[in-house]
């Protein structure tokens, strides 16, 4: 098994010294993989952010610098998926080679002074596109604390949890044509609503637009239909992670979700984070998930660290040169139900999946108010607004204004951060 470097200190150092600065979100201990373009070169393919450049990997492996499975036909591709189909020895044993080539005591690509030219491209120069052609979308429901307070706010705050949330990890399918990489806007979407003491709902535009704020896995290796995914082994089918928008017009949910849950609702927009952060970057910062009590049923058990320790980041800011105010900070590990769980239930009824499909975390709320991680709770379902920078209020967004999510894990002189995802809101077309 190669080296994937599960190390939670700077002592690794590349001679990109961009990558070396602690703020930085891609050091050499990160390496996402995501898909790029430039202007000398506008076909998609795929590349490795270090520093503030990208890695141009669909070079390296014209030159046969860089082979995964000893095949030319990987990197140059506009999407991920062929490379994560090959599994986690191909995926891990790429990862060494790469973090081996930017390694400031590597020679071989450092000096080489015209393929750095070619191979090397300025993050701010390059299109980031989709990174993966999701072919199957799943939101969980996994936050004890986001799940309370919805329960409270749309039914009943003496008894917000339904009995099976703590004995499954809730889900729904989502809609995969609508995710969109980061920076696409989002038009704000037009549905039924169905007004406080009204008989028949009214059509319109949202009036309660909203974000969730989310990280969601992506499959690696899936599974043949008919058979189910164990809990020990889940792990090892996940590529890797990415920030997530679940945008959700909070009105036409409210009206449409009973009895089979959200629909129009949620389907116009889920914006995702453009670099993939894999598994091995995230490995030295495994944390214990929540106490699960009751204990799940077997097939849902697990012992040690199966969450990650991601502190997680909502900027709002209202449209023109109005100030960013951040108006979240969660982490990852309020999760209650871990990724491997997730997988291990989605699967449990002998449903297939496929290398890149994507699964959502659901709303990461924290325990504290200032956690909250979406505006139906900061502000209580809009009866408590909140108060901007810059002198504005907000009870659900506004058109025109740029939500921005952030994520990062915090090692000692560095951090593996996840970039962005973000979208700015657009008016109904009416
Ligand atoms: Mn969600």
């Amino acid at each position: 098994m190669p080296d994937f470097n599960p190390t939670r200190d700077s002592s690794l150092k590349s001679w990109v010294e961009s990558a070396n600065q602690p703020g930085c979100d891609f050091p050499i201990q990160n390496l996402p993989f995501g898909v790029i373009s430039d202007r000398s070169n506008p076909v998609p393919r795929i590349g490795v952010a270090i520093g503030d450049q990208v890695l141009d990997l669909a070079v390296l492996e014209q030159v046969e610098i860089l082979l995964a499975d000893g095949s030319r036909a990987i990197f140059n591709q506009p999407i991920l998926n062929p490379f994560i189909a090959l599994r986690q020895n191909a995926w891990r044993e790429t990862r060494a080679k790469i973090t081996a080539l930017l390694r400031d005591d590597n020679p071989v690509l450092r000096d080489n002074t015209s393929l750095c030219r070619r191979a090397l491209l300025p993050i701010a120069g390059v299109s980031l596109h989709m990174p993966i052609d999701v072919r199957g979308y799943t939101d969980f429901y996994s936050s004890k604390e986001h799940a309370t307070n919805v329960g409270s706010i749309f039914r009943d705050p003496k008894n917000p949890l339904l009995p099976n949330w703590a004995e499954m990890p809730v889900a729904y399918n989502g809609r995969t044509s609508s995710i969109i990489v980061s920076g696409t806007p989002v038009r704000r979407p037009q549905g039924q609503l169905m007004p406080p003491n009204s008989v028949r709902p009214v059509f319109g535009p949202c009036r309660m637009l909203d974000f969730e704020l989310e990280t969601a896995f992506i499959v690696g290796e899936g599974n043949v239909l008919g058979e189910p995914i164990s809990i020990d082994g889940a792990e090892k089918h996940i590529f890797g992670m990415v920030l997530l928008n679940d945008w959700s017009a909070r009105d036409i949910q409210r009206w449409e979700y009973v009895p089979l849950g959200p629909f129009n609702g949620k389907t116009f927009a889920t914006s995702i984070s453009p670099w993939v952060i894999t598994m091995e970057a995230l490995e030295p910062f495994r944390v214990q998930g929540p106490t699960q009590n009751p204990q799940p049923l077997p097939y849902l058990q697990q012992t040690g660290r199966h969450s990650f320790d991601i502190h997680l980041e909502v900027k709002l800011k209202p449209d023109g040169t109005g100030e960013s105010t951040t108006i979240t900070r969660t982490n990852f590990r309020h999760i209650y139900w871990s990724m491997a769980q997730q997988l291990a239930h989605h699967t449990v009824s002998g449903c297939n999946t496929r290398a890149g499909d994507l699964m959502a975390s659901g709303t990461i709320s924290g325990p504290e108010p200032e956690s909250f991680a979406s505006l139906l709770e900061l502000t209580w379902n809009g009866q408590k607004p909140l108060e901007l920078l810059n002198g504005g209020q907000r009870g659900f967004l506004e058109d025109g204004d740029n939500v921005t999510m952030t994520g990062w894990c915090q090692g000692d002189g560095f951090r593996v951060g996840f970039g962005e995802a973000s979208g700015v809101v657009l008016p109904a077309r009416l």
